[in-house]
């Protein structure tokens, strides 16, 4: 199969999608990157700016107090989200090869994982929608409640690029399905699958502006939509840095509800009582290299106990040569290129920084680029290097493992614990006390035990601590996308 032919033979729309049509920005301007594949320019994707966020807004709006989606019953929003989880699956090889072209991330990548995942996570919630009760305050008298569940209106989305459907569905699912409209702010370097599956939503059933998108940077686009008085929630995912701004915007407009999902610095403590240290180091390599490292919650910091050390390193620079970077259009590879030129070079940075400070650095065996301006980086482990250098304490977000070591296990809990980040974390060990006071005393949102990513759509996911606030995924990510209305309700009935 030549995936390069498949993709010159799309007709790529890159105009935002705005009341049920793909649309020029207002202005007329465009944006221009430059691939990371091979150097290559990338453009005419439509810049918007604050007047197209208003269209967008007022068409939401509209859509909303029409009540042509939000009065639908939860089956009939089900059914027309089923549609579009069929359509996505459909469409999956379009959207994985948009997603690579754009993001450098590997295809074989996008079509047998990233994508995948997104149309599960639009079937999950499509299936728990219709199972969802709301509650009772029961009789005292003459008198009960209703604990009602109401949408709240227009809501925006901020999502990033380094698994933007997936993000994305995180967000539009439940917020649809509780009845919101809603305006997508797709990353700067991962617009164009989302605006493909815009007009998926159209086929599917989703009515005229109930479903936007407005492509262009966050400094205009997502700043107007998080300022906007008329969004009654906005959901974010992406950097920390980002995300304290958006709560900013919160509280400079109407003080919206705001949900943040951002960086993070994975915890992966590996303790005296581990008997499985060769799996703790597959395990590592598999979620810490698949997408050149570019993972929210990757488990980018090891902390191991100092008698695992020479053990757990010899597995894991074995195991890290399944994650050589390669072409993300040739099928045999399961890795390709960081997103930009500017990652590539802000991990490069980190890299020079941890060897200007002495530090061990352990990188994989490379293989010939396919292309001179490609810009992969190969898995890379860096040991030997002080607790509070920024290598350990920063999110790199690339292929990039820290490795620190302890004498105890309070030791690791402590060095853990002492970070800016509470996303995902782990404890391998095979005592289960150990396992379960690690788990409890962790400062993270979610931890696994010997194990590391396998959980599924049922398991909330979000941080503490600035990683952020509030949950994707579960039905608990309702929530998110609801307000609770109490009626509280008197009667003479005898
Ligand atoms: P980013 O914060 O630079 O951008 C994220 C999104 O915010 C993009 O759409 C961007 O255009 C927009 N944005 C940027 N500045 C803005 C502003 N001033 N106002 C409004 N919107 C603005 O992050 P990124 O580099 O695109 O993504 C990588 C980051 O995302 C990493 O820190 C990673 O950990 C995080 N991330 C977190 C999760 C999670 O679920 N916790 C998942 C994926 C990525």
């Amino acid at each position: 199969m030549n995936v390069r032919e498949n993709l010159k033979a799309l007709n790529i729309e890159k105009r935002a999608y705005i009341d049920g049509k793909f649309v020029d920005a207002v202005s007329g301007k465009v944006m221009q990157k430059i691939s990371s594949i091979d150097g290559t320019i990338i453009d005419n994707i439509a810049e918007c700016d604050a007047v197209d966020v208003d269209r967008a807004v007022d068409a939401a709006k509209r859509a909303y107090f029409s009540g042509v989606w939000a009065d639908k019953s939860p089956a009939e929003k089900k059914s027309v989200m089923l549609k579009l989880a069929a359509l996505m699956e459909e469409n999956i090889e379009e959207l994985a090869l948009l997603d690579t072209f754009e993001t450098g991330r590997s295809y074989q990548n996008y079509l047998h994982d990233s994508i995948p995942k997104a149309v599960e996570v639009v079937r999950y919630f499509a299936e728990a929608v219709d199972k969802y009760y709301d509650k009772m305050i029961p009789p005292r008298g003459k008198d009960f409640g209703l604990i009602t569940r109401v949408p709240l209106g227009v809501v925006g989305a901020i999502t990033p690029w380094n698994d933007p459907l997936v993000v994305d569905a995180w967000k539009f699912a439940p917020a649809l399905l509780m009845g919101n409209s809603i305006v997508m702010k797709p990353a700067e370097q991962a617009s164009l699958s989302l605006l493909k599956l815009a007009a998926l939503t159209s086929e599917a059933g989703i009515p005229d502006g109930v479903f936007n998108v407005v492509t262009g940077y966050g400094e205009i686009v997502g700043k107007a939509l998080a300022l906007h008085r008329d969004v009654r929630g906005i959901f974010f995912t992406g950097s920390s840095d980002t995300g304290k701004k958006i709560l900013t915007y919160a509280g400079q407009s109407n003080m919206k509800k705001v949900a943040l999902e951002c960086g993070g610095k994975g915890a992966y403590i590996v303790t005296a009582n581990c008997n499985n240290v060769g799996e703790a180091a597959k395990v590592l390599a598999d979620n810490m290299f698949y997408n050149q490292g570019q993972i929210c919650s990757a488990p980018s910091r090891v902390i191991i106990d100092k008698t695992k050390f020479d053990e757990f390193m010899n597995c894991l620079r074995t195991e890290c040569e399944r994650y050589v970077p390669g072409d993300p259009f040739d099928t045999e590879n399961n890795v390709g290129c960081v997103v930009s030129v500017e990652q590539y070079q802000k991990i490069q940075n980190y890299i020079a920084l941890a060897k200007s400070e002495g530090a061990e650095v352990y990188q994989a065996v490379g293989r010939k680029k396919h292309s001179e301006k490609a810009a992969c980086v190969q898995p890379t482990i860096i040991s030997n290097i002080a607790a509070n250098s920024r290598v350990v304490t920063e999110e790199i977000f690339g292929p990039v493992v820290v490795v620190l070591t302890v004498n105890s296990t309070a030791e690791a809990l402590t060095l853990a614990n002492d970070s800016n980040y509470g996303l995902a974390g782990a404890v391998w060990t095979n005592d289960f006390d150990e396992a379960f006071h690690v788990a409890k005393n962790l400062e993270v949102g979610l931890v696994h035990v010997n194990s590391y990513g396998n959980d599924d759509n049922s398991a909330p996911f979000g941080g503490v601590k600035e990683s952020g606030l509030g949950k994707d995924k579960s039905i608990y990510s309702f929530d998110e996308y609801s307000d609770l209305k109490t009626i509280w309700i008197h009667h003479s009935a005898h």
